[in-house]
């Protein structure tokens, strides 16, 4: 099974995909924690070069691009096999966050998101997306709270572009609710892990 946990910076999906994948292993599941832009050596590079910029930044679509051949790289390498293996995948961001950010906030398009997707990564779509959602003056509060790391390691993005990626996730999970379930992340993380891990139990198929 592959699970992805989605939403903007600060809302916790770190904390949570790390409590989740424990909680799965505690539950006899083999699991694959793992993240992205990231993952695999190839992609983890990619994630280097796209938080780490040479010269004046990139493009979106450059980004959108790189983007898509960090997740490429990550499944076939690591989520499709790991799949095929049997073992169950908890993924800190896939598509959707594209979708949201090179998508929706930096104005590339849905359509183009998908395609590139389609090209790079087979069209792969997780079995179940959390959506961890937290009311923006919360996050900044979180943010301003995180020692040395800046609320967002993309540079030179201002509040209206966070604000659209919140939006376009919010819309992209209702066009599908059966892949996607939302999380009120404004609680303490054991209080949010509680809600994922009973989103889990009640999910058939899983
Ligand atoms: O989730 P994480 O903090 O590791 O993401 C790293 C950076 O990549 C963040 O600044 C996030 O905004 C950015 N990002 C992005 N587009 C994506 C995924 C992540 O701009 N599709």
């Amino acid at each position: 099974k592959f699970i992805a946990l989605e939403g903007g910076e600060g809302t916790g999906k770190s904390t949570q995909s790390r409590l989740l994948a424990d909680w799965l292993r505690s539950q006899g599941r083999d699991v694959v924690l793992t993240r992205e832009p990231g993952g695999t050596p190839g992609a983890e590079a990619i994630r280097s070069l796209l938080l780490d910029p040479p010269g004046d930044g990139w493009g979106s679509r450059a980004e959108a691009l790189l983007f898509a051949a960090a997740r490429s790289d990550h499944v076939e390498k690591l989520i499709r096999p790991a799949m095929l293996a049997g073992k169950w995948v908890v993924c800190d961001r896939f598509i959707d966050s594209s979708r949201a950010y090179q998508g929706g906030a930096g104005k590339l398009g849905d359509d183009a998101v998908q395609k590139l997707h389609a090209i790079g990564s087979e069209d792969l779509r997780p079995d179940l997306t959390f959506l961890i959602v937290v009311p923006a003056q919360k996050v900044a509060l979180r943010l301003a709270r995180r020692d040395g790391e800046s609320s967002d390691a993309i540079g030179g993005r201002d509040a209206a572009y966070h604000r659209s990626v919140g939006e376009t996730f919010e819309a992209i999970a209702a066009t599908e609710p059966e892949r996607f379930v939302l999380i009120d992340g404004d609680a303490a993380p054991e209080q949010v892990h509680s809600r994922i891990v009973s989103a889990i139990s009640s999910t058939p198929d899983l």
